[in-house]
Order: structure tokens, then sequence, then C-alpha cells
């Protein structure tokens, strides 16, 4: 049996990662999105707002302070230097995301933008993804969560997307490899999107080992398919686990227990990194998983760290866009990496599948 606050876990937030708050609806920013989103849904008139909001973190923090879970510290973030950035990013695209210091713009055609603030966030959130990895690999801690945003997972080598600037778990994971002394390291993203970005990166990257849960598509970004397995030297390293929409904590568990276990058990990592959506809650994005399956997938995960590298294992913080999915989402996860035992999967009943359809269609709210 496990007891909370057996193990300790460092967090990692930095409130310089609230300052980023790409107004879609201002003056610098013609509203192409609000335009494409109109678009998508037809005739509706709609208000759209820019939902990775700053928020996010502050309904965390609060839900931490509120309930505190024992064995849990927190540190200040760091900021990530160019030279880290451009282990996987090019030098080019980080000088053209710096020189954006200051300012409003977008950065792609369908998600990204910036504000006066956000370059200083985006360098926090990579910087703090590192002093995770950092913190488990000096053995500062036994556990580590960066509380970020930006989130990471979409920007590619040289693109911002999906919400993301720079790849803030795949900066993490080539910082392990360059100074931490980590030849191996797995990275797991269970958020509900596909983490195109990584996988690009380390596409070809004999060892990096990317697991990657998303819900199948049709959905964004459309990367991370079952035959998405990697090239040359990295062929093999690459698993993608498309679930359907509605899978459940079950179908998630099965995945990790089945098809993770087994791959990292022959990688045999010396860092296991997360990338830890909590997009696929069924109050966000309909992968129907309650905020106890985040603590399942924990518990796999840190077995596998227990197992392969004296539990040396950082999580990243991705999406997650309901405010209350992803606060008791994270304060699960963050119990069993304190010790807690990891709880039973749950299936949601009716009507809390009702409940997330109500939150579906409120998202768009009618314009007044
Ligand atoms: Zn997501």
């Amino acid at each position: 049996m496990g007891t909370m606050g057996e193990r300790d876990v460092t967090v990692f937030y930095d409130e310089r990662m609230l300052a980023h708050c790409p107004d879609v609806n201002n003056d610098f920013l013609p509203g192409r999105l609000d335009r494409r989103i109109k678009d998508m849904i037809g005739n509706l008139t709609v208000k759209w707002a820019y939902p990775e909001i700053a928020g996010r973190l502050t309904a965390v923090m609060e839900l931490l302070e509120r309930e505190p879970v024992p064995g849990v510290k927190f540190e200040p973030g760091v900021a990530a230097t160019p030279e880290q950035l451009a282990r996987v990013h090019t030098s080019l695209y980080v000088e053209s995301i710096l020189e954006l210091r200051g300012k409003s713009a977008w950065l792609d055609v369908d998600t990204t933008s910036v504000s006066p603030g956000s370059v200083e966030a985006a360098e926090v959130a990579a910087g703090s993804a590192i002093a995770a990895a950092e913190a488990v690999c000096e053995g500062r801690t036994g556990s580590a969560f960066a509380l970020v945003r930006p989130p990471g997972h979409h920007a590619e080598p040289v693109r911002a997307r999906g919400f993301c600037l720079f790849n803030n778990v795949a900066v993490a994971a080539a910082h392990a490899q360059a100074k931490l002394g980590c030849k191996r390291v797995l990275i797991v993203d269970w958020d509900a999107h596909h983490g195109n970005g990584t996988q690009d990166i380390f596409w070809a990257e004999p060892d990096v080992m990317f697991f990657d849960t998303h819900r199948s598509a049709p959905f964004y970004p459309g990367s991370g398919l079952i035959e998405e397995v990697g090239a040359g030297l990295g062929e093999g390293l690459t698993v993608n686990v498309p679930v359907p929409g509605g899978s459940g904590d079950p179908a998630m568990a099965k995945a990790f227990r089945e098809v993770l276990v087994p791959a990292a058990d022959d990688f045999r990592p010396d860092l296991v990194l997360v990338s830890a959506g909590f997009d696929p809650h069924r109050l966000d994005l309909t992968l129907n998983m309650s905020e106890e399956g985040f603590g399942v997938l924990t518990g796999i995960v840190q077995d596998i760290a227990d197992r392969h590298c004296d539990g040396r294992l950082a999580m990243v913080l991705e999406g997650g866009y309901h405010w209350q999915s992803l606060s008791f989402g994270v304060r699960s996860v963050l119990q069993v990496l304190a010790g807690a035992d990891p709880p039973e999967p749950q299936v949601p009943g009716f009507a809390e599948v009702e409940a997330a359809a109500y939150f579906h269609s409120t998202a768009f709210k009618p314009a007044e």
C-alpha cells in the first residue's frame, strides 16, 4: 500500500507564463480564426475565444493551494536559452520567434498567435521542462511536474502550431541527452491530440522512444496513424495508438499496459518524460477519461521509471481546456507521483456523458 507523501514531487510553476494572452478579437490580430471557425460551422454567428489561456494554470494552482497534496513542493520556472531551444528547432526558427518579443502576431493558419508577453512565457515553459528533467536526474526530487503554457507538442522544428511555440518536452529530452547523462529517453504523450511536433523531431532518432495515445482521425492535427513508426535508425521507436472518441479509462489503460509497457521494457529508458494533456477528459474533448484515469496512467508510467531508471520521471503539461477536469486531473497525477496507490479506472455514467455534451454545446457561445 502506498502513502501520499512517501515520494517527493516538485512542481515547476512561474507567473511569467501567465503573460501569454493572445486576443483573437483585438485590433492587431484581424479575426482570421474567428472567420475560419465561422466558415467551419456555416451560417451560425458565434463569438470564439482563444481557449489556451492563463486561467488554465491559475485554476490548477488554486486547487493545489486549497487542497495541498502531501509531498508536493513548488519551484519557480527558468527561461530556456536559445542554444537549448536550438537542439530541437532550427536556429533560424528560434530567432524568428525571439524577434516577436513585445509584439502581437499570428504564427500559423489555424490556431497559434502571440501577445507581447508570449515569447518570455514560451522561454520559461521550455526552460521549466528542462528544470523538471534536471531536478529528477540530479536526484533533487523523486519526480517533477512542469506546469507550463504555452504547450509544446505540436511545435515542429521550423513551425509553430496548435497553440505551441517551442516543443517543451522535446527541448527537455534533448537537454537530458546532451547534459544530464541520459542516453535513452522515453516520451509518453497522453494528450487527446497527436504530438506531431515531438514525432517529427525524433522521427529518425535511435535513442528517443515516442509513445502517443490520441483520438483517432478525423481529429486535429491529423497525424499519428498506427503506420507511422519512425524511419532510419529510429524505425520502430515511434509508437502511435489512435483510439476512438469515447474510449475511456479502460481502453487507455489497456493501450498503456499492452503496448507501452512491453515497448518500454525493451527500450530500457534512462529517463521518462510525459506530455501530460488533460483534454482526454470526458468534460473536455471526450476521450471519455475520468480524472482518476490520469492517475491510473501515471501509475503505469511510474512503474516503468521505477523498473528502468530509479524512478526518474518528469511530466510536462500540454492541453486541457476545461478548468475543472484540468485541475482535478493534475491533482490525481500528483497524488500518484507522491506515493498514493493508483486509483481504479472509471467508466462514466450516462449523466456524465450528457454533461460533456452540454459543455460542447456551450463552448461556442452565441454572439451578443
Ligand atoms: Zn490536446
